[in-house]
């Protein structure tokens, strides 16, 4: 349909429409009819493709044949154990990855555009998903378009259609109707498509299309989102792949050697496999996305909504918070509390000019419950006015002085302008940042005492808004910013208080101790801007305060020099966040950089953590965004770092947990026939050990508490890698010693003719592993300070491990599939006795690390 041909008469006829758009009961019957406004998106993984993707590593189906093939030779009760252990420990990897897949998807959900909608002839927001033809939906500056729409009003819309036909300049717009038929879509200017972005105006329009009959839909007719893979997966499946390279050597050389000492071919072939399968960290990709989107549901609860999963992983590596003033560090909650008035008086009125201005010039809304609703900043002004001069003369005035144009406010210019019809002439009112609004009075006005009176309310921490106006015959031809926002006459100034949050202050603190650096960037006065940033601790005697100017006029080379001292920009623009990013980035650091607007979005991009607005953000930064703040809080993002920093930490512990346990079987099976021992284990032992005894606590280890200290140091350098800081190391020691405990047993019993040596080296290597985990908790904290029961879920894997572990010694049945005979008390309490000491061991460990590195940390 060429709806752009059509006249909106005909258009909302076509739609079964009115101008005041549908009823909620129409658009609830035809939103059943013709489905929801939705792109279709790529397929929902189902759960049973999660279970058979659990079996795609190479060495598990190698595994499963082996086994099969040596069941048919020999027992087949070994095999059928093997494939149960597999499939065991698929069912635990299934389980877990579907509920991380729950959790995307949830997030997603909320993360969902919203649209504001004319039903039942009342302004409403709903998500974008329930709009249908014939609604009149409201469009404003930063939002995405919703569906394909022709536009009925318009006032100065821009919009940028790059995402439909490539052209990155955006396209000026009109509601009139065109007289050309067959035009490309990028010239069908009364139009705006769904997916495009308003970069300027307002306006109204009527939804034409959705869902997939919109233009992008018909392009996008699978819209591929894949999760981009984050940096620590690919850090980890490449160090992963190296390992294998050298485990499969180790298994090579394991096998060889076992033919040599003559033993069962097939024997050998499977208990190489079976280490192969045990010690190649194949699920451990996996674990890290199971591991941060689990993190990112825990955001979610404390009002941060990750967009991009490698978000949650960047989080702890960040060092500078570049945050915005207004809204974020401060409430947002703005009361006028001084003015400033000139003489000047207009002389066909009666009222004050500043008056006018401050009850005309804003778009603030009254909704039917007489609240007020808008920018804050233009709320504030418009209750001054109602208080100073009652709500009867506000309607008055309204009514007398009907708006007839505007040119919106943007935060390049920091003015905004409107125009009322007065008697046939025309009322331009303008009100701004002081500096613009001086800038484009009318000769001979521009020093008088505006500098000196702004000044004062500014250094108060007060926000300064200037006014001014004119009476003009008739309008500029043509209406832009230059031709009208000039030779204005000045009426006066507003300060207004916008107190600080009040737990931003103790957050800031924090950010300092955990080696971060907190950084105002705001669009408002420097004066305004260093007052309130010493009140809550951002700026100190070292610190610099910088204006956009300044910005503007120094040399990429002399801003590197003094990036990092900075601590207030005042007076920015949008456009200039970006060179701060780049700035710091270049010196190494992790930015994160917060942003509401339509030009913030390509600042939020290039920072590491793009951090969008909830409440105030416009839908274009939100989608640019790594992160939304649902609260719009500054602590909120510190508070997202702290976690960020725990899930991390986390991480490395379970990387830790299981290579060290890959690394004790491979020590134990390797030496053993060096010292002249028989193969310790059986493959059925080590697959138990890996799949079993590892898995359970391993994944409950991601639930750890954040360490004590996780806020007291300095961020993780970013691109470390996973094994750093001592893990390396760790997994060696540790590792041999576990393996020199296990052979220790091993000789022994042998020694002394005990039968069961075997179940004994079994049982010490399984019980050692949860040792381990206990100790390992924390990674400076001794299990007595930190006590047994602050980690429920790993507290219950362990006892149910160790119940299994005696099921398998004990019970008939199961000695006759693992192949173990139940041991004495005695051989049981050696057992237990060994398994202690990889315990004390670690906390030994953290012990001498403490004395070492930080002889005051513990
Ligand atoms: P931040 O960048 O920290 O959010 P901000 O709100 O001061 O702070 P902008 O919204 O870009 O940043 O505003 C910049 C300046 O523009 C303000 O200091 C004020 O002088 C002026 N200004 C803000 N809102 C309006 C408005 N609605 N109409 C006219 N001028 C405005």
């Amino acid at each position: 349909m060429n709806w752009h041909y059509l006249s909106v008469k005909e258009a909302l006829e076509l739609t079964d429409s009115s101008p005041t758009g549908l009823s909620s009961g129409t658009a609830s019957l035809k939103l059943q009819q013709n489905g929801p406004n939705t792109l279709q998106e790529k397929k929902q993984k189902s759960w049973l493709v999660i279970f058979i993707g659990q079996f795609k590593e190479f060495m598990s189906l190698v595994l499963i044949a082996a086994a099969i093939i040596s069941g048919i030779i020999g027992d087949l009760t070994d095999a059928i154990i093997i494939v149960v252990i597999v499939l065991l420990n698929a069912v635990i990897g299934f389980v877990q990855e579907y509920r991380a897949e729950k959790a995307i998807l949830a997030l997603k959900k909320m993360a969902a555009l919203q649209a504001v909608v004319q039903r039942d002839g009342q302004p409403q927001k709903i998500p974008a998903s329930e709009l249908v033809t014939g609604d009149i939906v409201l469009l404003e500056a930063g939002n995405v378009v919703p569906a394909d729409l022709r536009l009925i009003e318009n006032h100065s819309l821009r919009i940028d259609e790059s995402a439909l036909t490539g052209e990155s300049v955006a396209v000026d717009k009109t509601s009139d109707e065109l007289s050309a038929e067959n035009i490309p879509l990028g010239d069908r200017i009364n139009m705006a498509y769904k997916g495009t972005l308003i970069t300027n105006g307002r306006g109204r329009a009527l939804v034409v299309a959705t869902g997939m009959n919109t233009e992008i839909g018909k392009i996008a007719r699978l819209l591929q989102d894949e999760e981009a893979a984050t940096p620590l997966q690919i850090r980890m499946a490449d160090y992963g792949r190296k390992l294998s390279l050298v485990v499969l050597g180790i298994c090579a050389v394991l096998f060889g050697m076992g033919l040599l000492r003559g033993e069962e071919w097939m024997d050998m072939l499977l208990l190489s496999i079976s280490l192969a399968v045990a010690a190649i960290p194949e699920a451990l990709p996996a674990l890290i996305t199971i591991a941060l989107a689990m993190g990112a549901k825990r955001l979610a609860k404390q009002n941060a909504l990750i967009r991009k999963l490698p978000a949650v992983e960047t989080l702890g590596s960040v060092s500078y918070i570049c945050s915005d003033k207004t809204g974020t560090l401060t409430l947002n909650k703005m009361k006028v509390v001084e003015t400033y008035e000139t003489d000047n008086r207009i002389a066909e009125l009666a009222i004050s000019p500043l008056m006018l201005v401050m009850a005309l010039n804003h778009d603030v809304r009254t909704t039917p419950e007489n609240t007020l609703t808008g920018d804050p900043t233009e709320i504030a002004l418009v209750e001054f006015v109602k208080e100073k001069e009652g709500d009867k003369n506000y309607n008055d005035i309204l009514r007398r002085f009907p708006r007839v144009a505007e040119i919106p406010f943007d935060s390049d210019r920091k003015c905004m302008t409107s125009v009322h019809g007065f008697e046939g002439k025309y009322l331009v009112l303008s009100k701004g940042a002081v500096e613009y609004i001086s800038e484009h009075l009318r000769t001979g006005e521009k020093n008088t005492a505006i500098p000196a009176e702004s000044e004062k309310f500014a250094s108060k921490g007060l926000r300064v808004l200037a006014f001014a106006g004119k009476i003009l015959d008739k309008l500029p031809e043509p209406f832009t910013v230059e031709t009208v926002e000039k030779d204005l006459i000045f009426a006066g100034l507003a300060g207004m208080i916008d107190p600080a949050r009040p737990e931003v202050k103790a957050a800031i603190a924090e950010c300092r101790t955990a080696g971060i650096k907190p950084v105002m960037i705001t669009g408002d006065h420097p004066a305004t801007a260093t007052a309130i940033a010493r009140e809550i601790g951002i700026l100190d005697e070292k610190g610099l305060v910088m204006t956009g100017t300044e910005l503007r006029d120094m040399s990429a080379d002399e801003f590197a020099e003094k990036v990092e001292q900075v601590c207030v920009y005042a007076r920015v623009s949008p456009e200039q966040k970006i060179n701060i990013v780049k700035a710091l980035q270049a010196k190494g650091h992790f930015v994160s950089m917060t942003g509401d607007g339509v030009n913030d979005a390509p600042s939020l991009r290039a920072a590491n953590i793009g951090v969008a607005m909830g409440i105030s953000g416009t839908d274009v930064s939100k989608e640019a965004a790594h992160m939304i703040l649902l609260d719009d809080n500054f602590a909120t993002i510190v508070k997202t770092v702290k976690e960020g920093r725990r899930i991390y930490d986390n991480i490395r512990k379970f990387v830790k947990y299981i290579m060290t346990c890959n690394s004790a079987e491979i020590w134990t099976i390797f030496l053993a026939p060096l010292l002249g021992l028989p193969i310790p284990l059986l493959p059925i032992h080590i697959l138990w050990i890996n799949l079993v005894t590892d898995g359970l606590p391993g994944l409950a280890l991601a639930r750890e508490g954040a360490e004590a200290d996780v806020m007291q140091r300095p961020p993780v350098k970013s691109g470390e890698s996973l094994l750093a800081r001592g893990i390396g190391l760790h997994i060696l020691w540790v590792g041999l010693l576990m393996a020199g405990v296990t052979l220790g047993v091993q000789a022994w019993a042998i020694n002394h003719q005990q039968a069961h040596w075997q179940t004994m080296v079994f049982t010490v290597l399984s019980l050692s592993q949860l040792g381990h985990v206990i100790a390992i908790r924390s990674e400076k904290t001794f299990l007595y300070k930190q006590g047994i029961f602050s980690n429920p879920s790993l507290l219950l894997t362990i006892v149910l491990t160790a119940l299994l572990q005696m099921v398998i010694v004990y019970l008939p049945a199961a000695n006759e599939i693992f192949k173990t005979q139940p041991l004495s008390l005695n051989e049981l309490l050696i057992c237990l006795g060994l398994s202690a000491v990889v315990f004390h061991a670690v906390e030994l460990e953290k012990w001498v690390k403490g004395r070492v590195y930080s002889p005051r940390a513990i």
